[in-house]
């Protein structure tokens, strides 16, 4: 009697450490690209800044998909988010294990290169645009991405880093987009 309530509770309790597991990841992902959500982000970028504050580096670097817009008004919502979920399926594949991607808004994602200055980060943005080139489904479809690319410096917050990050963005996609542009 005793051994079975023992396995009841057993049970009980990795049930709801199932249900648990389940909450955290619905709380920390986003839904459509199956990527870390902003917020879950968020903690993470405060996690590394505690770190690198003490000693280190690292650079972060904001993905826009080029003409978005514009892809939803030729295919339809529907591809236009296969796409997107395919844009975070290759960019996830080509990052090395430790970056940190997440879903930022629409169809911007932010990248976190942990231990990478801004010439490291540079190399590993254009890598990025180029897998998103050679991807036959993205290339079909006239897929590209612009990069701005920003690396911490003393001092930085979470808003004056992204800050420069998206003003690299915006050079990139005023120089005529498909390219990646770092801040000084
Ligand atoms: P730019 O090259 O300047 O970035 O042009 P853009 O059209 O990508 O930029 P804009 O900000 O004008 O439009 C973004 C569009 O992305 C608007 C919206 O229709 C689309 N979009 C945002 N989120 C989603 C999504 O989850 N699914 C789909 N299908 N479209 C989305
Ligand atoms: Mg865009
Ligand atoms: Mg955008």
């Amino acid at each position: 009697m005793a051994e079975q309530k023992k396995g009841d509770w057993r049970q009980l309790l990795k049930q709801l450490n199932t249900h648990i597991e389940a909450l955290h990841h619905v709380a920390t992902h986003d839904e459509k690209t199956g990527l870390y959500n902003s917020l879950f982000f968020r903690d993470l970028f405060e996690e590394e800044l505690r770190r690198v504050r003490r000693k280190g580096y690292f650079s972060v670097v904001i993905a826009d998909i080029d003409f978005f817009k514009k892809i939803n008004d030729t295919y339809g919502h529907i591809v236009a988010d296969k796409l997107l979920k395919k844009v975070a399926d290759v960019l996830h594949c080509a990052l090395r294990d430790y970056d940190i991607l997440s879903r930022f808004g629409g169809e911007e994602f932010f990248i976190l290169l942990p231990s990478t200055k801004l010439r490291g980060a540079g190399i590993i943005a254009e890598r990025l645009r180029k897998a998103i080139l050679k991807d036959k489904m993205l290339a079909k479809h006239n897929v590209t991405i612009s990069l701005g690319v920003a690396e911490y410096k003393k001092r930085d917050n979470y808003q004056k880093l992204s800050h420069r990050a998206d003003k690299a963005l915006y050079v990139a996609k005023k120089q005529g987009r498909n390219r990646v542009a770092l801040t000084k």
